[in-house]
Parts: structure tokens; sequence; C-alpha cells
């Protein structure tokens, strides 16, 4: 996952572009991407696609000649969506668009401006404050015109045409944490699920943020009913613990089974309520979609220091955390996997056990308290409202042992998968 970031890492992305392909091509490296075009002026719900945006080159030159802020030197220097411009300045004019962070003056901001025309240069407070009263050369060598937003997606097909669905964003430029965590675990994911059979089927959705989900979600409007439940990935390679926020209604069984699984792996954790703000959960869960997503990162959006800053870099993420951060999301849909509804054949008063031999096979097992206990969840509740996952909450059982005595009630036809 680090070599992919790695990779990704120098890509100038933003929300439509060469960058944006470029990166879905090296997505498709890991696994197969399935990439859409939508020109610039469709109509997106509300929305309209904007123009495409592409960078050749972007500098201040001083009047010695000396570039001083170079786009070659690092993609955050330009703000994303620039406008092109070639013209001389005098310093109070160009600091009008030029910015910085003064609290933490050696780090280079990211800064965008999509939706109006406007352009400008990010670049250190250090920096910007060592700049002398002088005539600059301001060349942004860019276009913004009709061409296409991208997006790419890869369904993995399943026993059940029911998706869950998997989103992460991928337009931030040299960004690592913000952005391509999301795309190394999300990708990495739908390889391992790629060589495992499934009950679901997964669709993995590589968007830019916002416009890109909208852009989606009005191109398939019709096929929406088959996603069950979703999440958005972001922010995973960092040392922090994990923080899920629900989704709208907080109470569906993504809910339920990232809640589980993040206990089950022991992980430090914290869960959140949702709120109409953060990333593309916000499109998936607007009303007139209420598709039941979710988002399960590390530290959420804009609650870290070096957040859309030059010091989300290579050295704020790891391998490690980038692994722990994929078998979370593994057991997450193990979880749901696992959580099949069942029927009792037998639901008046409770079964004989004894004459089906089942206390004596029980017997055979580690835990027979446990056993039997689950055995009795299991007849209890699988009156078609609850799956394992809920007998799993209810009865404070681990889902293994429950599946384990679900097979043996199959087998024994006291129980019917439904
Ligand atoms: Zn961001």
């Amino acid at each position: 996952m680090l070599d992919l970031i790695e990779k990704l890492f120098p890509i100038c992305r933003s929300i439509t572009g060469d960058g944006v392909r470029e990166t879905l091509a090296i997505i498709n490296e890991v696994i197969p991407v399935e990439v859409s075009e939508i020109p610039t002026g469709t109509r997106v719900f509300d929305w309209e696609v904007p123009r495409e945006w592409n960078v050749r080159e972007a500098y201040i030159e001083n009047s010695a000649g000396e570039r001083i802020v170079d786009f070659e030197d690092h993609n955050l220097h330009l703000m994303s969506y620039s406008a092109p411009i070639r013209r001389q300045m005098r310093l109070n004019e160009l600091k009008e668009h030029l910015h910085s962070l003064p609290g933490h003056p050696k780090l280079i901001p990211y800064r965008t401006s999509y939706y109006d025309d406007n352009w400008g240069f990010c670049l250190s407070h250090d920096q910007l404050e060592a700049l002398e009263d002088d005539t600059y050369n301001v060349v942004i060598d860019a276009t913004l015109e009709p061409g296409h937003l991208t997006y790419g997606e890869c369904l993995i097909p399943g026993a059940s045409d029911e998706e869950i669905l998997v989103s992460t964003h991928i337009c931030h430029p040299s960004l690592c944490n913000d952005n391509l965590s999301g795309i190394a675990v999300t990708s990495h994911l739908a390889k391992q699920l790629l060589q495992q059979e499934n009950r679901y089927s997964y669709r993995f959705l590589f968007v830019p943020v916002t416009i890109g989900a909208i852009s989606w979600l009005a191109s398939n409007e019709e096929r929406l009913d088959r996603i069950r439940y979703g999440l958005v990935a972001s922010n995973l390679g960092n040392d922090a613990k994990f923080t899920y926020k629900k989704t709208r209604t907080g109470s569906s069984s993504i809910d339920h089974a990232v809640m589980y699984a993040l206990e089950t792996a022991g992980v430090e954790h914290e869960i959140r309520g949702f709120l109409p703000y953060g990333y593309d959960e916000r499109q998936y869960g607007s009303p007139g979609i209420g598709l039941d997503v979710g988002s399960l990162s590390r530290t959420p959006y804009g609650e870290y220091p070096e957040y859309h800053t030059s010091a989300d870099n290579l050295s704020l993420v790891s391998e490690e955390k980038l692994e722990e951060a994929l078998s979370v999301y593994a057991r997450v849909f193990e979880t749901l996997e696992d959580a099949r509804y069942f029927l009792n054949r037998a639901p008046k008063g409770e079964p004989q056990l004894g004459r089906r031999g089942l206390y004596k096979r029980i017997g055979g097992q580690t835990n027979q308290a446990e056993q039997q206990m689950a055995i009795l969840w299991l007849l209890n509740k699988s009156d078609g409202q609850h799956n394992l996952l809920d007998i799993a909450r209810l009865s404070g059982m681990s889902e293994d042992i429950l599946s384990a005595a679900a097979k043996l009630l199959v087998e024994q036809e006291l129980l019917e998968t439904l």
C-alpha cells in the first residue's frame, strides 16, 4: 500500500483533469477499474459538471529571473483550479493571491478555488514574510476549458445482486493521509475481495469529492436500490485511533457491523453520530438518496495539524497503520457476510434438542455452556427479523460461536437460511 501511495504522491490531482486519469490508470494496475467520463456542462442533480483543469507549468519569478515559487517543486504551491495568467505585478497586488499558514509557518497550505474564477499560489509563511518589494512575473500556464469529469469504479460480483458500496475520493494533489491512504486501503481491500467468494456484491468508487459522488449518483439513480450498505474511506494511514461516523439513521446493519468489527478487533476507536459535513457520506445520505453509508477513518476530516498542508506527506503514513485499517475493513465485511437471517422451523415451544443429539455434539466443543446458549438465542431470535449480527449484539456472544451453532441447527433442519 505504501508503494502505491509513493507512486501516486507526485501526481497533481484535482476534481477533473489528467491527474485523475493517471491516478485511475495506476489503481488499475492493482484492480480492474472501469473509467467513466462525464462531459463538462452535464446537469447532475442541482450541480453542473465544471470545466476541466490541466496545468503545464506555474511559477512566480522575481526581477532577477529566479523562480521563487514553482509548481514543479511542489504541486501544493498552486491553488487548485487556478485560472491561467501571465502578467507582471508588484508585491502588494501579488499578495492578494498568496496563501500561507501563520500558525504553521514552515508548511505549505492546500487551497482550492473550484467554483469561482480565481488564481493563487500557496507557500510557507516564512517564505511569504521574506518576499521583497519587487516586480514579479506571474505565470500560470493552465487550461480551464470544456472537457470531462472522470471517475472510476470496480464491481466485484457476489452470489447476490445486493451491493455494498465503498467510496473514496481521488481529487487531492500531493497529500497522503487525506486521500491517498483511502485509495491504498480500498484498492487493496478490493483486491482481497476479488480473490474470494462473496455473498454480497461490492462496488468500489474512486470519485472526486462532492461533484464526483453527485455525478455518479445522478448517472446511476435507477440502480441505487441494489445498494444495501456503504462506507466512505479516508484518513486511514496515520498513527491515530479509528473513528466511525454512523449513517444518517444510525441504526443500519452497517453501523452495527462496524462497531462489532472495531470491538472484536480490539483497536482503539470512537463512535460518532451522523453529521451532514465531512466527505461523500453527505451525498449518499442526502434525503432523496437515503443510502445507509457511514464513514470509517482514523482522525477525521480537519482534526489533525497536518491536514491539508505539505506535512500530510509520506512521513505521516505507515504500512503498519494501513495494514491495520485494511484488516478492520475486511473484518467489517466478514461480519456483514456472516450476518445471515435464519428462520426457526420449530418455533412453537423449544424444540427437543436432546433427541437430535445436539447436546451430545455440543459436548465435544470447547465451551459447552456457551454453545448451548448460542443455540437457544438462535432458536429464539430467528424469526426472520434478526440476523446473526443482531443476535450477537443481543446475546453478547461472538458471531463465530453463533455461526458454528447455526450451522448445526441448519444441518438438523431446525433453522432455515433466508
Ligand atoms: Zn481533503
